[in-house]
């Protein structure tokens, strides 16, 4: 089984070691993410998507600016009807989230449906049942078991938390700055460690790092209307869905017509590039709307 590794490592020694039950037989090979780099492009559209780093930010769109989730690690002497009662408090107007957060941090595809929906529904009666099925250790300890899935499911919202953190700088710093890319962003707590049962270490690229290595960080966009992160296929794309455009473009518009510029209208030189100049300074306004309290 491979309870004892991170989410993302677990993931993948699922994937490959399926059936298998003979505790943690992962070489560094088996746990490095695969991520097929994309041909080298100046093409403005492009169709190439980055898997990984879209399956992020979805994740990332699942969890709303003013949400902060309790840190449940400090939950971890309490009994469980605590930690079920914390949690069912936290989700409850987070639906997606939750399932999203239950289906990374329960490491067997059985178990995934027992933790699926808004309440945190594992019966402990269940739960040790399931456990039994799937072979694992901590089938005697249930209580154990659970402390551990909702461990990780804390890691999990922690990823995404810094996840976005990082997408909104790397998006930033790739369009503004060309230079300020140039720099190296440390990210804390994104390796993944794992300790072998020899006692080597073996360290992974990270998800975050796999997902966006190598990736023009200009299509890493933050959306004018709604803010989310999204992957542009146009490269100057400004928003993430043609509802946002549409929404940003009868925005535009009406702003235009109070400062004077109703559409259609023929403007000389000088007055297209006063027009160019009030286009440019409201979209900056909105850039700099910060919802998320991030960079
Ligand atoms: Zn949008």
């Amino acid at each position: 089984m491979c309870y004892n590794l991170p989410a993302d490592m677990s993931r993948k020694c699922i994937a490959q070691n399926k059936g298998h039950n003979e505790g943690i037989s992962v070489s560094p090979m088996s746990i490095r993410v695969s991520h097929p780099k994309p041909p080298p492009t100046d093409d403005l559209t492009s169709t190439w998507h980055p898997s990984e780093l879209e399956e992020i930010i979805q994740a990332v769109r699942l969890v709303a600016p003013d949400f902060r989730l309790k840190d449940l690690s400090l939950l971890r002497g309490e009994p469980i009807e605590s930690i079920h009662q914390a949690l069912a408090q936290s989700f409850k107007d987070l639906p997606d989230f939750a399932r999203y957060m239950w289906t990374e941090s329960v490491w067997s595809p059985a178990l995934v449906g027992a933790f699926d929906g808004v309440e945190p529904p594992v019966s402990r009666k269940k739960l040790p049942r399931l456990l039994k099925k799937e072979g694992g250790a901590l089938a005697n300890n249930p209580d154990e078991a659970y402390r551990l899935i909702v461990q990780r499911a804390w890691g999990e919202y922690e990823f995404l938390r810094v996840a976005r953190r990082y997408l909104r700088i790397l998006a930033r710093a790739a369009v503004q700055r060309a230079d300020y890319v140039q720099d190296a962003y440390t990210i804390p707590g994104f390796l993944s460690l794992l300790v072998d049962k020899s006692g080597f270490i073996w360290a992974a690229k990270d998800r975050f790092s796999a997902a966006v290595d190598g990736v023009d960080g200009k299509r890493i966009r933050i959306c004018e209307n709604c803010d989310h992160i999204f992957w542009a296929e146009r490269i100057n794309a400004p928003c993430c869905s043609t509802r946002c455009a549409s929404i940003i473009r009868n925005q535009l518009a009406r702003y235009l017509r109070k400062q004077g510029y109703p559409p259609n209208v023929r403007l000389t030189k000088n007055e297209e590039a006063k027009k160019a100049v009030i286009i440019n300074a409201w979209r900056e306004r909105r850039r700099s709307r910060n919802p998320y309290g991030e960079a």
